[in-house]
């Protein structure tokens, strides 16, 4: 998708704009990646950044918890902004204010939707337990009437976000630094899965499925990008 998502005030890139993009594919792309942000709400007066799981279902991100929990039921009727980050280095500089972090993230504004209707609340279910999990909807029980009433369930708009992209080496290695002979680049950062640890209380002769079996030593948040073993540049000022 070659969509560019409107610009509004909020969203617009102020500072190393060339490392942001309002693409929808960017956006997809990072999403895509991962389950996991950040929701931030102002709660009774105060901001509350609380980190929690995300399915994505075409246009809208789907947030969930307790229906006692005061960030989600707050949120609906003002804005929010929910982050989505991963760090994939550490820019190492030979100066202290070029060391940097290369990483990938989102930001996403709107004012939450909190959602009634019962195909949508199950899509939506749906879509956040296959975000982290392929294939364990289908394989497990799904919710009971009493669980579901028991969850909030809320819906966000993709349609104002920005994402950011940092990648690559120091800014530093052909300034007056350079001379200084120690060594700089990038320490990669990655999760990987790790062999399924059955739960003690399982009976014997019950395997992993192949769609949790088969993660194992893959990567959690996608590969490392390519511009991270080279290209490009980081950036300074502890970014
Ligand atoms: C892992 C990580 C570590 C970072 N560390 C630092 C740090 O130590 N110091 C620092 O100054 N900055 C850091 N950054 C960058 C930081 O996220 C901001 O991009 C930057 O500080 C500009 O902030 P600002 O308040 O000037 O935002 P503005 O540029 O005013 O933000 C305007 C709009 O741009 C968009 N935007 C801004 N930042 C991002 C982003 N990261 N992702 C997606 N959209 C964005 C949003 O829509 C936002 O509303 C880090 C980013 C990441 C992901």
């Amino acid at each position: 998708m070659g969509q560019e998502l409107e610009v509004t005030e909020r969203t617009r890139l102020r500072r190393l704009r060339e490392k942001g993009s309002h693409r929808r594919s960017d956006l997809d792309a990072v999403l895509g990646a991962g389950f996991l942000c950040h929701l931030g709400v102002v709660v009774d007066g105060a901001p509350m950044v609380v980190p929690t799981v995300y399915g994505v279902d075409g246009d809208r991100l789907y947030l969930h918890g307790s229906v006692a929990s005061r960030s989600l039921v707050q949120a609906p009727g003002a804005v929010v902004c929910v982050s989505v980050t991963y760090v994939d280095g550490l820019v190492l500089a030979r100066s202290v204010f070029e060391h940097g972090v290369n990483y990938r993230s989102a930001m996403i504004y709107g004012v939450p939707r909190l959602v009634t209707d019962p195909a949508e609340k199950l899509s939506g279910l749906r879509a956040l337990t296959e975000q982290s999990t392929p294939g364990q909807w289908a394989y497990v029980r799904q919710p009971s009437r009493k669980e579901l009433a028991a969850t909030a369930l809320l819906a966000l708009d993709l349609a104002e976000a920005s994402v950011k992209v940092a990648s690559g080496p120091p800014d530093d290695g052909a300034g007056p630094d350079a001379e200084l002979g120690v060594w700089a680049g990038v320490l990669p950062m990655v999760t990987w899965f790790g062999a399924p640890v059955a739960d003690p209380l399982l009976p014997a002769g019950i395997e992993p499925p192949a769609h949790i079996a088969e993660r194992a030593g893959t990567a959690v948040f996608g590969e490392v990008p390519a511009e991270e073993r080279g290209e490009g540049q980081g950036e300074g000022q502890g970014e």
